[in-house]
């Protein structure tokens, strides 16, 4: 594994994190403060601060973190969801290490429609 950043909470969430899925290199845990019925954050092992520094990764490790996004969403139920990436503090990012985060509604909620409306037949 990777050595951790001083200080960084997400490399000490990938050596003792409670997670939802996890596969070489890459781990996903549940946010703290979820923004929908599902958030998930998808977080490297290897420290990068930001999604700037992409570059960082080697091609396959690329593609294997973004089929472990997919393959996460699909594991905690979802179909249509969000994948986000805040870039630097004005975009909202305010942990720097990198991480996706997935946001979706579960696909069991219940859809409310309005009741019907009487027609009245003249
Ligand atoms: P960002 O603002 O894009 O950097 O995302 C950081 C995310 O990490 C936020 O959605 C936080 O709610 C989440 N977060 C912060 N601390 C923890 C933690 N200890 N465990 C899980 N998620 C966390
Ligand atoms: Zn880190």
């Amino acid at each position: 594994m990777p050595s951790p950043h001083d200080g960084c909470l997400f490399c000490d969430i990938v050596r003792n994190g409670a997670y939802v899925a996890k596969t070489r290199g890459f781990v996903a845990i549940n946010d703290i403060n979820p923004q929908a019925d599902v958030h998930v954050l998808i977080i490297p092992e290897r420290h990068v601060d930001t999604f700037r520094d992409i570059g960082e990764f080697h091609a396959g490790e690329t593609k294997r973190m973004l089929e472990f996004v997919a393959e996460v969403a699909q594991q905690v139920g979802l179909t249509d969801y969000r994948v986000v990436a805040n870039v630097g503090p004005a975009a909202g990012q305010t942990i720097f290490h990198l991480h996706w985060h997935v946001l979706g509604q579960t696909p069991t909620r219940e859809v409310h429609l309005p009741p019907m409306t009487a027609v009245t037949e003249l």
